[in-house]
């Protein structure tokens, strides 16, 4: 199903079946040299199904259309692979591009069994997360060849010029895309409407809610008139939405910090399972384990920001990270 929501941009909803992010909003964008398709849903065939019919749906062929990635996650880079044309090129930022090179090879998740038991993860918890997160099962081909991009780079359409904007914290190399005499922005992971972008702690990307939250910055200080995100419903008002953004961190940092002065030495995860959570799950204990995987990264995130303002301190006790306040 697609949706014009400007001149020459149609929205294309892929519905990500059993997952609380619910759909992804793939944008195409008609230009008058080169088309770009932005984002484009997990490797699967329901998601590719919508894609291809929203594709047709929009008259475009992708013979004569780019692909643009916000970020490395699955649910947004899956299909670009399968999706394009041996004509299109498949941008990402550099830093993403690489971060997949360096880290997600074959043993990505074997490779990090030592650092989820770090976090507080029991031997069982991590097999199950590696063989049913999605992010490795609907990845695309690990040798799909990115045109790597860095920040302040242009996309010319013809009609119209598309500029990155690197906004790293949701992924290390996140990226916005920016069209300056509309005051119009794509804002990928970055900035949601209705959820709350996940923010996780990267092996080899130091205090991701502190990039995070410059980030936020860096959009707050840009004219932006319009914005299409990319998950649940696609706009609102970015500054507000910004300012609730800045507000619920401060929250959580406030309320992690209180679990570490109430609860001295407790792992990421038990920190984790003692936090408030908006899922559909009685307790912890029924959180299925990808859903602990992201709730204890996001933990991390926040706990990382804590220790970087010395606030708190960790130590690693027997193989795994423990927290104490700095009183
Ligand atoms: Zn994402």
């Amino acid at each position: 199903m697609i949706n014009k929501i400007a001149k020459d941009i149609y929205m294309i909803k892929i519905p990500l079946p059993e997952n609380p992010l619910k759909n992804l909003n793939s944008y195409m964008i008609r230009g008058t040299e080169r088309n770009l398709l932005i984002d484009t849903g997990f490797n699967t065939e329901i998601c590719y199904d919508a894609l291809s019919d929203g594709i047709k749906e929009t008259g475009i062929d992708m013979n004569n259309t780019d692909i643009f990635l916000t970020h490395l996650h699955s649910d947004h880079a899956g299909l670009c692979d399968r999706i394009a044309s041996p004509n299109s090129k498949i941008y990402m930022s550099r830093v993403d591009s690489q971060y997949i090179k360096t880290f997600f090879n074959i043993n990505y998740f074997e490779n990090l069994e030592t650092f989820f038991y770090t976090l507080g993860f029991s031997k069982e918890e991590v097999a199950d997360n590696i063989k049913n997160n999605p992010i490795v099962k609907y990845a695309p081909p690990i040798e799909t060849e990115y045109t790597e991009i860095e920040d302040g780079y242009t996309i010319d359409l013809g009609n119209r010029m598309l500029k990155t904007v690197l906004t790293p914290g949701h992924t290390p190399g996140h990226m916005c895309l920016y069209i300056e005499n509309e005051k119009l922005l794509f804002s990928g992971d970055h900035i949601i409407f209705d959820i709350t972008p996940n923010i996780t702690q990267w092996k080899g990307f130091y205090n991701a809610l502190g990039q995070y939250i410059d980030s936020l910055n860096t959009i707050k200080n840009m004219p932006v008139e319009l914005t299409f995100s990319a998950h649940r419903s696609p706009t609102g008002n970015c500054k507000e939405r910004i300012d609730e953004l800045l507000n619920h961190h401060e929250t959580r940092l406030a309320e992690a910090y209180n679990i570490v002065k109430q609860y001295p030495g407790l792992s990421p995860y038990d920190i984790a399972a003692k936090m408030t959570w908006s899922i559909r799950a009685k307790d912890w204990k029924a959180f299925p384990v990808v859903q602990k995987w992201f709730a204890t990264g996001e933990a991390s995130a926040h706990l990382d920001y804590l220790e970087d303002k010395g606030e708190i301190k960790s130590s690693n006790i027997d193989g795994q990270i423990k927290y104490w306040t700095i009183e």
